[in-house]
């Protein structure tokens, strides 16, 4: 039977007692993890994002677009994607507790801000890349966000060319029209298949792939729902809190 919660100090309580019972934690991750540290859900499409660009965000972010429009595709990068000035909230602090508790075993994020290694946690599968790794295309050369910041001015409009070989760089985002990192899936996979609790916060698990992840844990197992809204997962979840991530795991 599923329990809902919304308040978030009885969400706190209860997940750390079904957190404290577990053996194998495992966590996955969506935007709302990020949103409450303030990071805007660039996915999205918001007022401000139509005053700025001509393109929606599926546009942007697309591998297409990143060959044809390179210049509009690093503004809209530099400006909606590379948040440095965001810092890790009490979900991304708690859940690196957990791992150094030897309780949690992997962190599995569809975010691409690194904030969760910025909390200290090891174990982060990153679904989609980091903005904190940017590879020359021809050398394998890796430049930080902050370098591809401080490139904003230089000339071709923006465009970072690597200075070691002079190839392209492309962020180690995957764009649409491109494939998740396949050793991330397959080490998501491995380690939610082995958890006996896994925690999906802040995803409505609608985009692909995670509504496919889950599947893949133990119907036994204790699946706990943490998200603002409804989620399709809310029926086979032993928990669903409704309520801010960063107060759930304020424990
Ligand atoms: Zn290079």
């Amino acid at each position: 039977m599923s329990q809902t919660i919304t308040d978030p100090v009885q969400a706190a309580e209860e997940l750390s007692r079904r957190i404290e019972r577990a053996k194998r934690v495992v966590f996955f991750g969506g935007a709302g993890v990020s949103t409450a540290s303030g990071i805007p859900d660039f996915r999205s499409v918001d007022g401000l994002y139509h005053q700025k660009f001509a393109y929606p965000p599926e546009t942007m972010l697309s591998h297409d677009f990143y060959e044809t429009h390179t210049a509009e595709f690093y503004e809209f990068y530099r400006t909606k994607m590379i948040a440095l000035d965001a810092k890790p909230n009490q979900a991304h602090l708690k859940l690196a507790e957990l791992e150094r508790e030897g309780k949690l075993t992997a962190v599995v994020t569809q975010n691409i801000d690194g904030l969760h290694q910025a909390a200290g946690s090891m174990n982060v599968l990153e679904l989609h890349g980091s903005v904190h790794r940017n590879i020359c295309q021809r050398c394998g050369h890796v430049y930080s966000a902050e370098w591809i910041m401080a490139r904003e001015h230089e000339d071709g409009n923006g465009v970072p060319v690597c200075p070691e070989c002079g190839g392209p760089i492309k962020p180690d985002v995957v764009l649409y029209g491109e494939s998740l990192d396949d050793d991330a899936v397959t080490e998501a996979l491995h380690q939610i298949a082995l958890a006996d609790m896994l925690i999906v916060g802040g995803t409505s698990l609608v985009v692909y792939p995670a509504a496919g992840l889950i599947d893949y844990f133990r119907s036994s197992g204790d699946l706990v729902v943490v998200n603002h809204d409804a989620t399709p997962a809310d029926s086979r979840a032993s928990l669903v809190i409704q309520a801010d991530i960063a107060k759930a795991f304020d424990f």
